[in-house]
Formats: structure tokens, C-alpha cells, sequence
């Protein structure tokens, strides 16, 4: 049996005629940027989330850039992240010519809260919490160390759609939150898309003007802006898609719950959710010492995985300019080179998991044979 790490065609394939309907209304309309469709999207989500605003942009890169520009974060100014989030979190920060300051991952993979203090200088003025692989961050510590060193907060919710803390939503503790809608995240579109959302409207206001090349009136332009619109297309396909959204979840749950008790063999952790925060899991990651060997071994019998992220931004060539050296962060590295995502998809078969958690089972590294 071949299995794919991820197979999108299977969650299209769940409600097919509904897309395909939607998308042909957008395409018959003859409006194709900005119009009902976005404004409509932007409602609907930012209820959802529980947020006052939401402007849709062109993707989730876009959204964490255009945060930290609307919160005037710029050259020479630090923002706290976890140093193994994805590297589109660190060029949100870059891209404004701010300097990301990284901090360690914690048992659950996310940013670890008892040691931003320790990394806060006097040019830090953001932390970025990253709500990885679906689950939260501690955002009540996030938020007190924030509100005791006068600090912005932006969330990263590019894989929690829908994830809460203490039973509230990921994504209305911050002054910014960003969103993207890439093809696998939780909430995916049929191409690029993301979204920012906050309470605050002079954020929501300014992003509505960035987003048009720093225009509100046809041709006026404020600021030198971006052409990062959100288009019609997209945002039909995203109201289609987020009347299932909790569905979704609800489904990768029960798959992720299958392989948190039938996955037995000592070598493969799988990953802890932290008390306080639900999981949509986004992807379902284990860790193992034996990472690359397994990976190998899972490929041997067609079972496809990825690694959500093999090299962390702090060693990458990217940032080299940054000056940061292998071994600086042991901890992120160590996750690197441990961390494996497993087939996970909505519409993954019972058969297919099965096939899946029994060469798991049946995994030995060549020193343990
Ligand atoms: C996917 C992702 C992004 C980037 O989103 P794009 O829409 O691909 O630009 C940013 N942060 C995290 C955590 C992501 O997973």
C-alpha cells in the first residue's frame, strides 16, 4: 500500500460539489478582487476566531511582515521567537529589517515561556508566539511577560485554526494575529491565501490600506505598500471551506487519538499536548532518536513523511549574516533532527493508519537487530 504524507485530493474529494459551485458562481460573477466574496470571508472568520477585524491578504508570510510593519517594528528592534518555528516566522520579522531574537522550544515543542525573560533586552519590543503543529503556547504567560515588559504580541496561527487556550481561541490574545490558508494548514485554500486579524482598528485599517499598494482612494497612495489582496477565488473556496473547518479538526483528532494509543514501540514519542490547550493537530509529529533511519525504513514500504523543519532558521543559510554557530541551540537542534511528521489527512483511511502504526510497530534501527 502506498501512502502519502499528505493527500489533499481526499479532503477536496469530501465535499467536491460545493467548491465546484462556489467557484463557478466567483468565476460567472466577473469580479475578481476584492469584492463580496473577501468581505464576506473577513466576517465570517473574524467570528469565528472572535476577533473584531480581519483583512485578507495573499498569504501567511504576507500577514506576519504587514503585522509588524502596522505595529511600527523596524531596523534595530527585537522580536522574541521559538527557534524552531518555520522560517516564513523569522522572515516576517526580518523582512522589516527587525532582528529575531530565538528562543528555545519547550516538552511541547513550542515556544517555552519561562525563558523569554531571560532573552528580553532593551531592544525587544514584540514576541511572536508560534502556535506549532496545532497546539497553543502558554499565552498566559506569554501575555503577563508581555503586559510586565510593555511588549506587543503577535500570534502565529498558520497551524492552529481553530486551537484554543483555556478555552479561548488562538488568535484573539495577541495585538496581531496572522493566518495563512496554504493548501495543507488546517483551513487551506486551492492556492495562496492569509489573513490578519486583530481588535484593534487602526491596525485593521492601515493593513486594508498596505495591502493595495498603501491606497484607500484610487490612486492616492499613503505609504509604499504591497499588492497583497486576498482574491475571490480564494475566499469563496475558504467559506466553503470554513463551514467544515470544525469537522476537520474533529476528524484529525480521532486519527491523531488512534495513533497516540496504538503506536507502541519505545523508540517513538509521540507528541505531548500541554495542559490548557487543545490540538487541531495541524501534523501529527513524533520524535525518535533513530529519526533519519525511520524515515528511511517508512519509505522502504511506501509510507511517505516530512519533517516540520530539518534545519532551524538560526542555521540557515538565510541568516547566516546573523552570526548564530551549530550547537548555540541544543535543544532546537535536537528537535530538528528528531522530529518526523506521519501520513495525517483528512480522509485518511482506517486501513491506511493501520498499515501505517504496524510498520511503526515493527521498527528496529540496524544496532537494535
Ligand atoms: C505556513 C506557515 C507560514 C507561512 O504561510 P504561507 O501562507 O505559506 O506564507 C508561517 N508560519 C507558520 C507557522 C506556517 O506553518
Amino acid at each position: 500500500m502506498k501512502i502519502l504524507a499528505n493527500n489533499l485530493k481526499r479532503q477536496y474529494e469530501l465535499y467536491a460539489s460545493e467548491y465546484e459551485e462556489k467557484a463557478l458562481e466567483v468565476l460567472r460573477s466577473g469580479w475578481y478582487i476584492l469584492g463580496k466574496e473577501v468581505s464576506g470571508f473577513e466576517k465570517e472568520f473574524a467570528d469565528y476566531i472572535g476577533t473584531k477585524y480581519c483583512v485578507g491578504l495573499a498569504s501567511g508570510l504576507d500577514a506576519l511582515w504587514i503585522a509588524f510593519r502596522a505595529l511600527g517594528i523596524g531596523p534595530g528592534d527585537e522580536v522574541i521567537v521559538c527557534g524552531n518555528a518555520y522560517i516564513a516566522c523569522v522572515m516576517g520579522i526580518t523582512i522589516n529589517g527587525a532582528v529575531p531574537v530565538f528562543v528555545e522550544p519547550d516538552a511541547y515543542d513550542n515556544l517555552d515561556a519561562d525563558r523569554i525573560e531571560a532573552a528580553i533586552t532593551p531592544a525587544a519590543k514584540a514576541i511572536l508566539a508560534v502556535h506549532l503543529y496545532g497546539q497553543s503556547c502558554d499565552m498566559t504567560k506569554i501575555m503577563d511577560i508581555a503586559h510586565r515588559h510593555g511588549l506587543k504580541v503577535v500570534e502565529d496561527c498558520a497551524q492552529s485554526h481553530g486551537t484554543t487556550w483555556q478555552g479561548k481561541m488562538c488568535g484573539t490574545f495577541g495585538d496581531i494575529s496572522c493566518f495563512s490558508f496554504y493548501p495543507t494548514k488546517g483551513l487551506g485554500a486551492f492556492g495562496d491565501a492569509g489573513a490578519l486579524l486583530t481588535d484593534h482598528e487602526e491596525y485593521a485599517d492601515f493593513v486594508r490600506m498596505f495591502r493595495n499598494y498603501g491606497s484607500r482612494i484610487h490612486y492616492q497612495n499613503e505609504v509604499v505598500g504591497a499588492n497583497s489582496r486576498l482574491d475571490e477565488l480564494q475566499a469563496g473556496m475558504l467559506r466553503v471551506k470554513l463551514t467544515h473547518l470544525d469537522e476537520f479538526n474533529e476528524e484529525r483528532c480521532r486519527l491523531a487519538e488512534r495513533y497516540n494509543t496504538e503506536i507502541r514501540n519505545p523508540l517513538i514519542t509521540p507528541l505531548k499536548t500541554r495542559p490548557g490547550s487543545n490540538n487541531t493537530w495541524h501534523q501529527y509529529v513524533i520524535h525518535c532518536p533513530y529519526r533519519d533511519e525511520l524515515m528511511n525504513y517508512l519509505r522502504d514500504n511506501e509510507i511517505g513523511t516530512l519533517i516540520h523543519y530539518p534545519i532551524p532558521p538560526h542555521l540557515s543559510e538565510a541568516y547566516a549574516y546573523l552570526g548564530h554557530e551549530k550547537g548555540e541551540y541544543p535543544i532546537t537542534e535536537k528537535y530538528a533532527n528528531e522530529v518526523l511528521s506521519l501520513p495525517f489527512y483528512n480522509g485518511m483511511t482506517e486501513e491506511e493508519q493501520t498499515f501505517v502504526i504496524d510498520k511503526l510497530n515493527q521498527f528496529k534501527p540496524d544496532q537494535e537487530k
